[in-house]
């Protein structure tokens, strides 16, 4: 055993590759996105033979790992709550077919939700699919649970969720490790066995087997809820259920308010599946969970559908402190306030912003900007995103809104924005559709060269791999060239003069053709190597005698090293933000930035 002060994430990595998990894929997606660079640097250092890498979307990612399982290698696979939804066909069908070895699915929910689109459970998906999930407290058991759900998984051969949270997942900690690492030789096999015929109705099956396949899932999912016993701690009257990182808030609350006496907290490690129990030697008995009522639905308890629990946001220690106040039970300390923070911008120099601008100036504040995920959204705060949604939904968006006002007989420009990672994601689709329906509206693809907001994952048309092995990288442009749409441009995002030009000719182009057009706008994230090192560096200044004070470059153009100072009514340069890229050159109209000679190449 070793102690190692790791996150949480890093602590699931180890849990997975000390259960001899060596077939691990998924999607990057904050809160989970540290998982998979965790377990590509333990199979680095150790030497393991493994396949551990990025997928297009988590479909992709899910039918990959349970491939792999299905040909007896565990696997896991990893993604954020809402990428769940994308791997939902081959979750939902997976839990009916079940696997040969094992394979855990890791979804990381994000209640409040700090970086996602809903606070959706992945617990109540799980409960939907039948398949097992297990709820890690704290790091520790974020490690321990991937290596339980592996032997669950192994037992009862169907796929076993591990949903971690973002408390969880992003916290910290001092966890135990078995050093030793389960290097089973891995024994591909499916297809081999001499009756295999006996077998394929599994595999393959028809609707008709998959009735039987159903009864046997029921089966399985009886014996686990029948081994599956709830953890009591403490003594009182009123049983509080709990999983998660809540329930390691409570058990705090209850020692700090000295409540044992009066509390009995119980502890659900799998909150999915439970047997109805009897509790009639407690008083109450309330579920309290974070987001979705899983344990309340499954033990019929008193929490959110009485108004104890809220049915929306984080349950934070605060929160729980409320439950506990308006029970009775204690007077809340003293409250504390957090100031609000500061609202997130597109980084100093970030290539979008430019390319942003530049679309603004042609297509105009009337234009429809379908966005999409990815921190172009922040585009939002210069008034170039319209809508948000989901993965991809920018080009669906750009075609619905464009065929809605021709239907209408209305004109109106309709701008879809994507990243280039999203497309590869969710966007080639919809593209082919508008191709196919000849749907006349502009897809600005900004292609970054890594999927920026969730850590600078790599894309798809990177040539790295985890490994020293070359991949093949895969080229935007041509992509979309041989999908059918004809107009295809690439420029370089700081090249604004090329971009208004062709900005231009996209506009002219939609309208003289009933066909989407393309602009990709490559320029590498500025937060990585690649980025940085191609930089030009600028003598960027703010002729103050040209200023006007019209806040353009603040308001408009929003650079945060671009600061306004009120009393004198002027632009000012923060230099310990600003990477003299010369960008905003462009956003004042009366010339007052000024580029000055390149210091750097
Ligand atoms: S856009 Fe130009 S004139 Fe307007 S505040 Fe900024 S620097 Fe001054
Ligand atoms: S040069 Fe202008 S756009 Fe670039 S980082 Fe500095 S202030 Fe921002």
């Amino acid at each position: 055993m070793s102690r190692l002060y790791i996150s949480g994430n890093e602590a699931i990595a180890y849990g997975l590759i000390n259960a001899g998990v060596r077939f691990i894929t998924g999607y990057p997606g904050t809160p989970s996105s540290e998982i998979i660079p965790a377990a590509q640097k333990l199979k680095k250092q150790h030497g393991l033979k493994a396949f551990i890498e990025w997928s297009i979307n988590e479909k992709v990612a899910y039918e990959i790992a349970y491939g792999a399982a299905l040909s007896n290698i565990k696997s896991a696979v990893t993604m954020k709550q809402v990428g769940l939804n994308i791997a939902m066909d081959p979750f939902m069908n997976s839990a009916y077919v079940g696997t040969v070895a094992s394979m855990v699915v890791v979804s990381v929910d994000d209640p409040g939700p700090h970086s996602s689109q809903t606070e959706q459970d992945s617990r109540f998906i799980a409960m939907a699919a039948k398949i097992p999930v297990l709820d890690p407290s704290t790091v520790q058991e974020a490690y321990e649970f991937a290596r339980k759900a592996t032997e669950l998984s192994n037992k009862y051969n169907m796929p076993v969720m591990l949903r971690s949270s973002t408390r969880v997942s992003h916290a910290r900690a001092d966890v135990r490790i078995d050093e030793e690492l389960y290097n089973e030789p891995m024994e591909a096999n499916f297809k081999t066995a001499k009756n295999w015929h006996e077998f394929i109705w599994r595999f393959a099956a028809t609707p008709k087997q998959r009735l039987k396949l159903h009864e046997l899932l029921n089966d399985k999912i009886k014996k686990i809820a029948d081994e599956n016993k709830i953890k009591l701690f403490f003594n009182g009257k009123i049983l509080m259920l709990s999983s998660g990182a809540v329930f390691s808030y409570l058990y705090e609350l209850i020692e700090d308010y000295k409540l044992q006496d009066r509390l009995t907290l119980g502890k659900i490690d799998m909150p999915y599946p439970l047997n109805f129990q009897d509790f009639s030697q407690f008083q109450r008995v309330i579920a309290v969970e974070e987001t979705y009522p899983v344990i309340e639905l499954q033990l019929n308890t008193e929490g959110r559908r009485n108004g104890l629990v809220p049915g929306e946001g984080e349950l934070t220690p605060e929160v729980c402190e409320d439950i506990l106040q308006r029970l009775g039970l204690i007077e809340r300390k003293k409250i504390v306030t957090v100031p609000a923070l500061k609202r997130p911008s597109l980084c100093p120099g970030c290539a979008h912003r430019i390319s942003l601008f530049a679309v603004k100036k042609v297509f105009g504040k009337k234009a429809i900007y379908a966005g999409d995920i990815g921190c172009y959204t922040l585009a939002l705060n210069f008034n170039v995103t319209d809508t948000v949604l989901c993965m991809g939904a920018s080009v669906s968006f750009g075609f619905a809104l464009k065929k809605a006002f021709e239907l209408s007989d209305k004109d109106r420009d309709v701008v879809s924005i994507i990243g280039d990672s999203t497309f590869f994601h969710s966007g080639i689709p919809p593209l082919i559709d508008a191709v196919h329906y000849k749907v006349p509206f502009l897809v600005v693809i900004l292609d970054n060269q890594t999927v920026a907001m969730t850590g600078n994952q790599k894309t798809l048309s990177d040539s790295e791999s985890s490994t020293d092995v070359a991949l093949k990288p895969i080229i935007i442009e041509n992509v979309i060239k041989g999908l059918g749409v004809n107009f295809v441009q690439v420029v370089d995002s700081y090249d604004f003069e090329t971009s208004l030009k062709l900005l231009k000719e996209a506009k002219k182009f939609l309208k003289d053709s009933s066909e989407p057009a393309v602009i990709v706008f490559r320029h590498p994230c500025i937060n990585t190597k690649k980025g940085l090192s191609i930089n030009p560096v600028y003598a960027i200044k703010i002729d103050k005698k040209l200023c006007k004070g019209c806040k353009v470059c603040v308001n408009e153009f929003e650079c945060p090293a671009i600061i306004f100072n009120e009393e004198e009514n002027k632009a000012e340069i923060d230099r310990n933000l600003c990477i003299s890229c010369g960008c905003c050159v462009y956003s004042c109209p009366t010339k007052a930035i000024i580029k000055g000679e390149i210091v750097k190449e």
